[in-house]
């Protein structure tokens, strides 16, 4: 029983993430609907977070919709690079001088919502240890 429990939710995950329906990430890539974009190029995209929970709070998305951190692969190692330097350029073009906090969410423990990989950069303020 705890197995088909387990396929259920196995393939209710699968569904989610396999991109037959774009998250709502695609649609702010793709300028389907508006975003505040404070950085572009070929394989990222940067805006500011909808909800932020900090002074400055933005998100570092591949333009490639990989579903998950824990989905991953060897060949994405450049472009994993890559978002955590344009993360730290656009975090000093915001004037975090004083530091911030680079936060990935992974699946249900780590309170995933959207299934695009996105990176948080908040800042602005000081943060607590551990986190919730
Ligand atoms: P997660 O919980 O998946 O790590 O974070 C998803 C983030 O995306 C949340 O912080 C949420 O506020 C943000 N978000 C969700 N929908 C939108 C949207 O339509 N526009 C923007 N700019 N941010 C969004």
């Amino acid at each position: 029983r705890d197995g088909e429990v387990g396929k259920a939710q196995q393939a209710a995950a699968a569904g989610e993430e396999a991109g037959g329906q774009p998250t709502i990430f695609s649609k702010i890539i793709n300028r389907t609907i508006p975003a505040t974009i404070l950085y572009e190029d070929d394989k990222c995209l940067v805006f500011r977070d909808v909800a932020p929970q900090a002074p400055v709070h933005f998100l570092v998305i591949p333009k490639r919709p990989i579903p998950r951190i824990s989905r991953v692969s060897p060949q994405d190692t450049e472009l994993l690079g890559h978002l955590m330097v344009v993360a730290a350029r656009t975090a000093q073009a915001e004037g975090l001088a004083e530091g911030y906090r680079l936060v990935i969410n992974d699946g249900k423990h780590g309170a995933q919502s959207v299934y695009h990989l996105h990176l948080h950069v908040l800042g602005g303020r000081q943060m607590g240890w551990p986190p919730g």
